[in-house]
């Protein structure tokens, strides 16, 4: 049998990984389940090694003695970070108290003297778009489809930033031939949809993966974190940016995101097998105009399901007939999925995109990515698809504008 402290062995299958990454010295420290430290300071003992510690983590590093204070270093969420990087086949990975905190400190650490460009691939979650747009971190940002990257690199280009399957439409973006357009510049992909359980972009080329970790890597709706696997080279500018700037994950939430790990692949698949029956139901239903499903025939023509990702993943998109009403009467008709933002749970959840996460898009930028008025988004969780299909499918009854007066439909569903 293989001892826990020989994972980091080559040969161990990601299932094995998942179970025991970041649990290597398990044995020896004589624990069962990661142990939690909330300590904000630490003792640093002889001056001179805690001044050594203090500069090597202000650069970045790793502490050399002291961990001197939980802003520079903190062993839960080190621990957290070195099991996903296991998973992304990364150096290191560094996490962050949210997703949108992982692509600020990206952001920074791309960032050098006379590059200030970012080439960002639409679309992207509505929160990345905003950031982009606004500026606020001084950036000059080109929006670009998939196949106008290398149109769009210059020599100040510090970075290339794209999403694949990207929120809320699940296009998808070729990520071998972005890094060949990138010519050299460095790529970053937010994988948040497919976890590393589908898609592992550091294996493509990529230069930094990012998971906004509050959605399937958290797994349960209940931990708001972001995380970025990369090399040690990034991983060291990342460190020395978080530092900096504080956006530090919460040991409790690094407790609860290792928890999840041995689950996440069990979770990804089955939520995945039944996101495939509703979407194929959804095509057939006749209140739905279009769906938006990787998994679906005809919906990838690069053939990137099974090349770049495992599987599609549980999220899917689709058109209602009948527009912002219609797509309103069924979020308010659904009785067992929840109507709410966010993803990667395990309850079912669906959302207006237009209406919410990506309301702060510019109108031209939601409308040269499909994200319509009668877009609604379901992050599809771990009920029995049958009773999810059993719910859909009256809550689109529900929403058939014909039938709205005085009809009230019973229904076996549960709420
Ligand atoms: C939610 C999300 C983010 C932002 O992450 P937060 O944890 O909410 O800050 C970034 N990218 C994608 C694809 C997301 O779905």
């Amino acid at each position: 049998m293989m001892k826990p402290n020989s994972i980091r062995h080559k040969g161990l299958s990601f299932d094995t990984l998942a179970v025991h990454a970041g649990r290597e010295d398990f044995q020896e420290i004589g624990v069962h389940a990661p142990p939690l430290d909330f300590s904000t300071t630490y003792p640093t003992g002889p001056l001179e090694e805690a001044t050594a510690s203090m500069d090597a983590m202000a650069n970045g590093g790793p502490p050399s003695g002291s961990f001197i204070y939980a802003r520079l270093h903190n062993p839960t969420v080190a621990r957290y970070e070195s099991a996903l990087a296991s998973l992304e086949g990364a150096e290191a990975a560094v996490a962050f108290a949210s997703g949108m905190a992982a692509l600020t400190a990206v952001l920074l650490a791309v960032r050098e003297r006379g590059k200030n460009h970012v080439v960002a691939v639409r679309p992207l979650y509505g929160g990345s778009d905003h950031l982009l747009d606004e500026g606020l971190l001084g950036h000059e940002v080109t929006f670009v489809a998939p196949d106008g990257i290398s149109a769009a690199i210059r020599l100040d280009t510090a970075a290339v930033i794209l999403e694949t399957p990207g929120n809320p439409t699940l296009s998808l973006v070729d990520i071998e031939d972005a890094v060949r357009q990138a010519n050299g510049v460095p790529v970053v992909v937010d994988s948040t949809f497919m976890t590393p359980v589908l898609q592992r972009p550091l294996e493509l080329g990529a230069a930094m993966v990012l998971h906004s970790a509050t959605k399937f890597l958290g797994g349960h709706g209940d931990v708001i974190a972001g995380i970025v696997a990369a090399s040690e080279e990034w991983a060291t500018r990342l460190r020395k940016v978080r530092v900096a700037t504080g956006a530090v994950l919460h040991p409790l939430a690094a407790f609860l995101l290792h928890r999840g790990l041995p689950t996440l692949a069990v979770r990804v698949k089955t939520a995945q097998d039944s996101a495939r029956m509703i979407a194929e139901r959804l095509e057939r239903h006749p209140q739905v105009t279009s769906v938006h499903y990787p998994g679906l025939a005809g919906q990838d023509p690069q053939g990137l399901v099974g090349r770049q990702m495992a599987g599609p993943g549980s999220v899917l998109a689709f058109e209602v007939a009948g527009g912002f009403e219609a797509a309103g009467r069924v979020l308010g008709a659904v009785q067992l999925m929840v109507s709410a933002v966010s993803l990667g749970a395990t309850d079912t959840l669906i959302q207006h995109p237009a209406g919410l996460t990506h309301r702060c898009v510019t109108e031209e930028g939601r409308a040269a990515t499909g994200i319509s008025e009668s877009l609604l988004r379901i992050s599809v969780g771990l009920e029995d698809p049958e009773d999810l299909w059993a719910d859909i499918e009256q809550a689109l009854d529900q929403a058939e504008p014909a039938r709205e007066a005085g009809h009230a439909r019973a229904t076996t569903v549960v709420g």
